[in-house]
């Protein structure tokens, strides 16, 4: 493809994405296809002959789009909501079109100077304490392609931490460069000791950034009397069982805003404990509910005081609910060193003077990976063109969405609400004893919610999850409907619960629970 062709075929892919926007509320939100619809039509080998790119691009709307999920569909209720804007689409070709893998400076001043300027942008929009800021020099922050990456990025500095101050502890000193080498018996004495703890309510990151480590993960139990929130004396007590098994705790997952149901989990309380064991590191994921911080009206509920005081390092994914196409995952550190002293791995080819000299950040050594793409123009883009105004009008309306359709839902007597609304999410489930009458016991009502959520998942104008809530005292099957995409009116919003009530009142129908 020559210059020209590219424009043209620019101007043509640009089109077709606009028409795709204007006709999105009609299009259904799941893909009509079954397993394998792709591969069936795809030829086994790729071409031998270059084939014509009118021909290639048509294969888009024919062969692609039917397979695709609308996440961009007003009526996608589903996960969280993964916000793009036509900034972020016009960030991501500029950022191909000057591709390049900035893992130092040198490789591009831009990416990471810009990515030094966005991340402090967004740390200071959100309220993240100067500790949190690289204008700090000791703090700062990156942009990762996922939480569950932060979340890892952290395990391995905390890992690493907690692995120094043991050497430490036995009598190493720091080298002539002021850094302590951790010598390899203690990674043999403690390596395999360590515990990772979070709760039952902890993504699924938490267990898989342990089992990527090869160290166990610990699930603490939760209860619905605290709403599903990690209190600090349970820490404590997993903390104490595995001391007294010779174990050694080093890194505590809290999250503010838990997938299933929102639940902001107890810092203040978890820090205080933390305090007592000096080898354990606090990283905190706020993946979906993070930005919120962007509304000084929700800091208090969502506990960034605490944050700012406890946490180690924060997480929060702007390409959940900040309008930003995927990915970008904001991880803040409050000091770098933690990050630098883990993973700065730099053989005589990587070197640059200006690194030797200490003038400029490096990201690959604030990363496990050494290559990475140009986030920070996506940041950028959607930040200047909303504004800071602009973006807190986009959170407040998904906020605004979820009070109205409480509100429909309380008065309903065949639903109830298992939690109090957390932002721009609600979980309920079906109950046809929630305005009194005869109560149900819970394996029932799972069993009726689960058949309520087969049927809604049958249907292709609607896309909702289910989740499980495990707590000390029972499990509940609930549905959620997580509001915020960038494309949902309230409309929208009514029409899913309508359906949802339809398919109650169906599952109902179909008697015997
Ligand atoms: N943490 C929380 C609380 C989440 O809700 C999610 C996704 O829904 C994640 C982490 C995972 O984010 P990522 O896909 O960026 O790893």
């Amino acid at each position: 493809m020559d210059i020209e062709e590219f424009r043209k075929a620019g101007y043509a892919a640009i089109d077709s994405i606009c028409d795709y926007y204007a006709n999105i509320s009609q299009v259904p939100v799941k893909a009509k296809v079954q397993p394998g619809y792709l591969i069936d039509q795809l030829p086994k080998e790729a071409p031998e002959d270059g084939q014509r790119f009118d021909e290639i691009q048509k294969d888009f709307g024919k062969l692609i789009l039917p397979g695709i999920t609308h996440w961009q569909s007003p009526s996608f209720f589903a996960y969280f909501p993964a916000n793009s804007t036509f900034e972020c689409m016009i960030a991501d070709l500029y950022s191909s079109s000057v591709s390049n893998p900035g893992f130092n400076w040198i490789c591009s001043p831009a990416c990471t100077e810009l990515e030094q300027v966005v991340v402090e942008w967004a740390a200071r929009m959100l309220g993240l304490s100067k500790d949190f800021w690289g204008s700090s020099g000791i703090g700062g922050g990156v942009i990762m392609g996922s939480a569950s990456d932060s979340a890892f990025t952290a395990a391995i500095a905390a890992r690493e931490k907690a692995l120094r101050r043991l050497s430490v502890e036995s009598g190493v000193k720091a080298g002539d460069n002021g850094q302590i080498e951790i010598p390899d018996k203690i990674r043999q004495e403690y390596g395999q000791k360590l515990v990772v703890y979070g709760s039952t309510q902890t993504h699924s990151l938490g267990a898989k950034a342990a089992l990527m480590l090869g160290l166990p993960f610990r699930a603490i139990p939760v209860s619905i009397d605290d709403q599903y929130a990690l209190r600090g004396e349970a820490v404590r007590e997993a903390i104490e069982k595995d001391k007294k098994d010779g174990l050694v705790p080093f890194l505590v997952y809290a999250t503010v805003g838990t997938t299933s149901t929102g639940a902001v989990d107890r810092i203040a309380e978890i820090g205080e404990v933390l305090k007592e064991y000096p080898t354990t590191f606090l990283h905190v994921d706020a993946a979906w509910a993070g930005v919120a911080y962007a509304l000084p009206q929700y800091r208090e509920s969502l506990r960034l005081q605490e944050v700012n005081e406890y946490a180690d390092s924060f997480c929060t994914n702007f390409h959940k609910w900040g309008l930003t196409t995927f990915d970008c995952s904001i991880f803040c550190v409050k000091n770098r060193k933690d990050l630098t002293q883990a993973l700065d791995v730099t053989p005589p080819f990587l070197r640059s003077k200006e690194a030797d000299a200490g003038t400029v950040i490096d990201y690959r050594n604030w990363q496990p990976a050494l290559g990475r793409r140009f986030r920070s123009i996506k940041l950028w883009f959607v930040l200047r063109s909303f504004g800071v105004n602009g973006f807190q009008k986009h959170l407040e309306r998904g906020i605004e969405h979820c009070q109205r359709l409480t509100e429909i839902v309380s008065q309903s007597s065949k639903f109830e609400i298992i939690t109090p609304p957390s932002l721009a999410l609600l979980v309920f489930r079906l109950n046809p004893s929630s305005s009194g009458g005869g109560k149900v016991d819970d394996d029932k009502l799972n069993l009726l919610n689960q058949k309520l959520h087969q049927r809604l998942d049958t249907r292709y104008d609607i896309f909702l999850t289910q989740t499980v809530l495990h707590s000390i005292e029972r499990n509940v099957f609930c549905i959620r409907l997580a509001m915020g995409g960038v494309n949902t009116s309230f409309e929208d919003v009514q029409r899913a619960w309508e359906i949802i009530e339809e398919e109650g009142e169906r599952v109902l129908s179909e008697g015997d629970g």
